[in-house]
This record gives structure tokens, sequence and C-alpha cells, in this order.
């Protein structure tokens, strides 16, 4: 993550907590979400989607998604991540993915936007505070007691591991397709192949496939 944000956002979080505070925590919410979305840009180039972004986060009681009310696309989080800055920047910065190249009522993503949708929000999250790959370990542990849980969390780990299998300069492949004017959605075998010639069929059919 650019230093110049990883700054701009520990500012607004020790500001939170700081004397003369004035913002709600909505406001400085909603403002680290701006950060997140901007570095996403950065990293995997700019929006190919025209469906309008609504800005204002809303939490409930469920997991981490993106919704679409009234035609527009929105972010929604779970309540544990309302004021609680590191897991609010990991789920947010997931679903700031998902805004990049929204499709009007979706339900899956392919299995590529949810690898790169999970190695964005480690990233950020731990850029933050680098104690917190700690923290998700303890969290994910527990997580894996409940059969369905287990079941979920592996799918994403088998994305990431296929993800990273690309080579450390994955990003800048993601970011190559995608400025090409291919959106997640339409990533397919033969344009993994165009961009990584030594991929394996394997993995350019798991990440062109829909994470289901
Ligand atoms: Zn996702």
């Amino acid at each position: 993550m650019n230093q110049s944000r990883i700054s701009e956002i520990k500012q607004i979080i020790a500001k939170s907590y700081g004397p003369g505070y004035s913002s709600t925590p909505d406001q400085d919410m909603g403002q680290v979400a701006r950060i997140l979305f901007d570095e996403a840009v950065e990293q995997f180039g700019l929006r190919l989607s025209s469906v309008e972004i609504r800005e204002g986060i809303t939490f409930h009681a469920g997991v981490p998604h993106i919704h679409y009310p009234m035609g527009l696309v929105s972010i929604k989080l779970s309540n544990s991540s309302y004021g609680y800055w590191s897991t609010f920047i990991y789920e947010c910065a997931h679903e700031t993915i998902h805004l990049l190249d929204a499709q009007l009522n979706v339900r899956f993503a392919k299995t590529i936007e949810e690898a790169v949708a999970s190695e964005f929000s480690i990233a950020c999250a731990t850029a933050i505070d680098p104690s917190y790959p700690d923290q998700l370990e303890k969290h994910v542990a527990e997580s894996r007691l409940d059969p369905v849980k287990d079941a979920f969390i592996k799918k994403y780990d088998m994305a990431q591991e296929s993800l990273r299998s690309l080579g450390p300069n994955w990003p800048e492949i993601v970011r190559a397709i995608r400025t090409g004017g291919t959106p997640f959605h339409q990533i397919d075998v033969d344009l993994l192949k165009q961009h990584v010639p030594t991929i394996t069929d394997t993995v350019a059919l798991h990440l062109s496939s829909l994470q289901t």
C-alpha cells in the first residue's frame, strides 16, 4: 500500500480517539473507504463498471458483501467491523475490489476476483496494523471448527493459492488484463494464457471459474 495512504488512514484512526474529535465514525469510515478505493484503482486499474457507487457503508448481522440498492452498488459489512478499524479495513478492502467491476445483481464472482479481493484485504489490514495477521489467524482457527465455515475458508485459500502461483508479479498481470479493458467477470482461460504463457490448464480453469 502506498505510504502516503497508510499515513492518511493512520491519521484518521488516531484522530478518531484524540482530542477535538468532531467527525462521526461513519464519516471517518467513509473517508477510509475512499482511500482504500484509490489504492485498489492504483494497483488494479480503473473501474470497468457502469453501475454507480452509492457512498455510505451499511452494517448488518451477516457476512460482508456488495449489494444493489436502487440500481446502485454499495458496500455492506459485518456489525463486528463497525468502529473496529482493523476488521473494518480488512472487510472494506475486500468489498472495494468487488466495486471495481460490479454488475447489477450478480451473486457470484470469478475465483480470480475473490483471490485478488482476499490478497488486497489482508495486505491493507496488515499495512495499517502489523499484528492483524495474528488476530486473523486466531479467528480463522476458531471458525474452522465449524465444517460449513471451514469449507468456505478452504475455497478462499485455494483461490489465493492459484493466484499466487502466477508469481510475485500477479498484481501487474491483473492490472494489465483490466487496463486492457477486460473486467474480472470476463476473464477466461484464453486471456489468462495470453498474459501468463506458463499457466497450467488447472490454474487457468480454476481462476476463470465462478467461486460459488
Ligand atoms: Zn468477495
